[in-house]
């Protein structure tokens, strides 16, 4: 329930006032094209400002029409994606390309209720792409407004909550105005990026502190609310680096888990940082390698990645082969050889990305 109330005008004049003196200059601010701010949203999505604009126009580049996107190589789309994380946005933004080129005749749905029937497309995107390229009075909710609302109304539901999402959305869209809805949810966003911030925000120079509840009632650490997450668990990856000659093994992940779609090198998971020696001897078996023990070498200090609910730690076996792997076990394992520059067109986890850079 909300414990403060405030005229919808003078919350939107506020914000209206407000954005042209404080935002960035960002270029997706500047498009009313659909298919710009829909790729935008996607990148932008747990990626900070500063790295996902790269990879924004770098899309822009490869694939100027939605329909050029659709068009594209899975893998390619991956490997334009490289570094950004959370691949499954990747596959799902290719295949929600694919869907407005096969339903929607390649034009993305003029409104909320339309922009909500793609795939991957949620409340929040379908709202960014409802007012900012078609000015559709619909609020946007994300982690900076659900912060500002929590503090500026007194909201105390917590925000990891699904449920809550509607008492937010509903007090947001009482103050959006309908005559410049796509500044108002411009304004509100980059006002919790920049002025409400999460730690440390301007209360002194901030021009809805009179009005602020969270303010005067002394709780802006406090708010919003938002219940710890689960404790990241750890995985254990053993990687073999077969090399044979100037070629290196690698396969696609396929299996229903972190990378799908990207390629690795094949793997042994534990539950321990170290591997035992029976289960290297049991693997090096299954893949029938012929490894040149004489210059085979310790595996590697460990490589950390954080993932969102997982933290990984690889060790990487370099096995020189001394002559290439069976066929069978290529095709058990999904493996093939692949020179350098191949190795460089392939979509890869950044954490074997950055193995391969700084061991060749
Ligand atoms: S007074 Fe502080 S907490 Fe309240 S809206 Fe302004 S910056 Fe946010």
């Amino acid at each position: 329930m909300a414990k403060q109330s405030l005229q919808p005008s003078f919350l939107a004049a506020a914000l209206l006032a407000w954005y042209p003196r404080h935002h960035r200059d960002l270029p997706w601010r500047h498009t009313r094209d659909p298919y710009a701010i829909w790729l935008s949203e996607v990148i932008l999505q747990q990626t900070r400002v500063a790295q996902g604009l790269p990879y924004y126009l770098t899309f822009l580049r490869a694939y100027p029409t939605v329909q050029q996107l659709a068009a594209a190589p899975e893998a390619e789309v991956l490997r334009y994606w490289q570094g950004l994380g959370y691949y499954s946005r990747a596959r799902n933004m290719h295949r929600t390309a694919q869907q407005v080129v096969a339903e929607f005749g390649g034009l993305f749905p003029d409104n909320y209720a339309g922009l909500l029937k793609l795939r991957g497309i949620g409340p929040y995107t379908a709202a960014a792409i409802a007012s900012f390229a078609f000015d559709e009075a619909v609020a946007v909710l994300d982690g900076n407004v659900y912060r500002v609302l929590a503090r500026l109304f007194g909201l105390h539901s917590d925000i990891a909550a699904p449920s809550s999402r509607k008492e937010f959305q509903a007090v947001a869209d009482q103050h959006i105005p309908a005559s410049a809805p796509a500044d108002f949810n411009q304004a509100i966003m980059e006002f919790g990026a920049i002025q409400c911030t999460p730690a440390k925000p301007d209360c002194l120079f901030c021009p809805l502190q009179p009005s602020c509840w969270a303010f005067q009632h002394g709780q802006v650490a406090l708010l919003p609310v938002k219940s710890k997450a689960k404790k990241a668990r750890t995985r254990y990856f053993h990687y073999f680096v077969l090399r044979q000659g100037d070629r290196i093994y690698l396969r696609e992940r396929r299996e229903k888990d972190i990378w799908q779609g990207l390629y690795d090198f094949t793997l042994v998971e534990t539950d321990v940082a170290e591997l035992p020696a029976d289960e290297l001897v049991r693997h090096l078996d299954a893949l029938g390698a012929a490894i040149d023990t004489s210059v085979a070498a310790e595996p590697s200090a460990a490589y950390r990645h954080v993932l969102s609910h997982q933290k990984l730690e690889a060790r990487f076996h370099e096995l020189p082969l001394t002559k290439a792997l069976p066929d069978a076990t290529l095709r058990d394992l999904g493996l093939r050889a692949y020179s350098a520059a191949e190795i460089e067109a392939l979509p890869k986890p950044k954490l074997i990305a950055n193995y391969i850079e700084q061991n060749g």
